[in-house]
């Protein structure tokens, strides 16, 4: 089954509002791929603007995270539909960071991803390992155990639309990427647990992201692994030219 390359940017929280659009801007006007899907994910602030700017134009819109409870009182937090209704399709969930600074746990990322589909958004759900769980050989067993984690009690019809990222946790803004042959192994045993889990149909069905230090040089290489349906870009999605140059090379 042939997965459409998905180039993801993760704008993490930088730039303004006004800055924000004008790279929203740049990307949609320097757009020529018809064959990618490109997303960005700008800061809460800056949602429903680029909502509004990117309007017409074939970029889509995540979000980087949510509350699971629709509304309510639950002071600075920001749901699922509320993230819908500002514009945005897509969410994306479980980034090692809000792991590591924000104290996300399977669980709670179970009931982030379970909320989203609830209100109708894409999650884009992260995964991967620490360099130390690299190095014991635990790659695989994380990875499950997130997958286990974050998808429990759901079905494979609840799933037809998720996508998920492979980002080694070491490989996050490090400049050090994963070799080709790792990312396509790591992603292989991601599909292989999603057809046991939930199936053939939407393990082939569903598109696997590398994240971690893509640039625009080592991009050809990484997309061009059977495995690899495109990428969660961080640092070389916050200027238009990188972006749009790793876009070039899927
Ligand atoms: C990310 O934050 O998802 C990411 C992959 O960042 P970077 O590309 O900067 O490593």
């Amino acid at each position: 089954m042939a997965r459409r390359i998905m180039i993801a940017g993760n704008w993490k929280m930088h730039l303004t509002v006004e800055q924000s659009l004008e790279l929203a801007r740049r990307v949609a006007q320097g757009l020529d791929r018809q064959d990618v899907e490109v997303l960005v994910a700008p800061t809460f602030p800056a949602l429903y603007p680029v909502a509004q700017a990117l309007g017409g134009t074939p970029v889509l819109l995540a979000a980087q995270n949510l509350f699971w409870e629709p509304e309510g009182a639950y002071t600075g937090e920001v749901s699922a539909p509320l993230i819908k209704a500002a514009g945005a399709s897509h969410v994306i969930l479980g980034h090692s960071e809000r792991r590591q600074y924000f104290g996300e746990t399977e669980a709670s990322v179970n009931r982030r991803l379970r909320a989203a589909l609830e209100a109708g958004l894409i999650p884009i759900l992260c995964i991967g390992e620490t360099l130390e769980q690299r190095e014991q050989n635990q790659t695989e067993d994380v990875l499950e155990s997130q997958l286990a984690g974050a998808l429990a009690g759901l079905q494979a019809k609840e799933l037809g639309g998720l996508i998920l990222a492979y980002e080694p946790v070491w490989a996050i803004g490090t400049g050090r990427t994963a070799s080709q042959e790792q990312a396509n192994q790591a992603h292989a045993h991601i599909r292989g647990w999603l057809a046991r889990r939930f199936g053939d149909e939407l393990a082939q069905g569903t598109r696997i992201l590398y994240g971690g230090s893509v640039k625009p040089d080592n991009a050809r290489g990484l997309l061009g692994q059977p495995e690899v349906d495109g990428a969660l870009v961080g640092g070389a999605a916050l200027k238009a030219e990188s972006f749009l140059g790793i876009i070039a090379a899927a």
